[in-house]
């Protein structure tokens, strides 16, 4: 069976009835890129750059930040690589920061909410990102939105950095995509609205669920609430991918959700375009869509959506999976 998931590495990510989707991978550093190349994922589609801060004294300078950047997109050779700017706060502290301490850091600054008040680190994250696109197919995404105004401030500061540069002379992409996570239910609702300044849309469902169902993803004693199948998250799922859709726009998911087999056909029913998964899971989730219809899955889903409970959506998807 390993030998015959190998086979898929070098195959493109297609469903039983035609459809091509983007089976991506999630990396923290450049070690994971080995991984990523040798399971044939389609891209990358997220790469939490946080963990270049972590485990050091010191801001990583630009030109570290550079370095990296470059050499992801280089050995990505063309493909999409979707890289978030840091999503430091949470439970990611830096001790070098000095951050306030804070009572409920999940719900305080956090990722971009932190990048908008240290406007150096951003604007530092930026310009080596920006160096670094003309080295592949860069995607910038922020992570952590919640309303409008950050999305629209993270990106004027973008602007700026770009327009440094090129006063400078120094090439920046003009196909960079910028997007955003959704992984707050307040812009899961506003998705729609969030769709016209955002290229692209990628589902965080690790915090999505934490935020929706209001139980810390760290606590044991909750975690019988993380429920990647509740009709809940699946309703807001759906109306991030509709709402991407409407506007031309495409939307990929990040969370862990993305690599799950049971998540997988009831995603592509909704309509998904892009999982990103851990490496080590994307042959499985290859073979799995190859199996699945993409048409069957819509009506299936639509039925799992209008359930009640996560048990429910579970029995469904596996009879379901288990009849053909
Ligand atoms: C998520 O929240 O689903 C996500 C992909 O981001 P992280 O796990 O890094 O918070
Ligand atoms: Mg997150």
């Amino acid at each position: 069976r390993k030998a015959k998931l190998k086979l898929l590495a070098s195959l493109p990510s297609v469903t039983a009835d035609g459809e091509r989707l983007e089976l991506a991978a999630n990396i923290g550093s450049v070690e994971d890129l080995a991984k990523v190349l040798e399971n044939g994922a389609d891209g990358i589609g997220l790469f939490r750059t946080e963990f270049l801060y972590m485990g050091r004294s010191s801001i990583p300078t630009e030109e570290e930040q550079y370095q990296i950047y470059k050499h992801v997109l280089e050995k990505l050779g063309g493909k999409r690589v979707v890289i978030r700017t840091m999503d430091i706060g949470g439970d990611k502290e830096l001790p070098y920061l000095e951050l306030p301490k804070e009572s409920n850091p999940f719900l305080g600054l956090r990722a971009l909410r932190l990048s908008l008040k240290r406007e150096d680190l951003f604007r530092t994250q930026l310009r080596a990102l920006l160096r670094a696109s003309t080295a592949g197919k860069l995607n910038i995404m922020f992570p952590m939105i919640a309303v409008m105004s950050e999305l629209l401030e993270a990106k004027r500061i973008l602007a700026e950095e770009r327009a440094k540069l090129e006063a400078e002379g120094i090439p920046v992409s003009d196909s960079i995509e910028v997007g955003i996570m959704i992984e707050i239910p307040a812009a899961a609702l506003n998705a729609d609205y969030l769709a016209r300044e955002a290229d692209f849309f990628s589902i965080g469902t690790n915090d999505l669920i934490q935020y929706t169902m209001a139980a810390d993803r760290m606590n044991e004693s909750v975690s019988y609430l993380y429920q990647p199948y509740h009709p809940s998250i699946l309703r807001l799922v759906r109306m991030v991918i509709q709402a991407a859709h409407k506007a031309g726009k495409w939307a990929g998911m990040c969370g862990e959700m993305a690599g799950d087999l049971t998540a997988i056909p009831l995603l592509l029913g909704m309509g998904l375009d892009e999982f990103s998964m851990s490496a080590g899971s994307v042959l499985q989730a290859r073979e799995l869509v190859g199996e699945l219809s993409k048409q069957q899955w819509a009506g299936l889903a639509e039925e799992a959506l209008a359930l009640g409970t996560q048990e429910e959506v579970k029995k469904l998807v596996h009879a379901a999976l288990n009849k053909d």
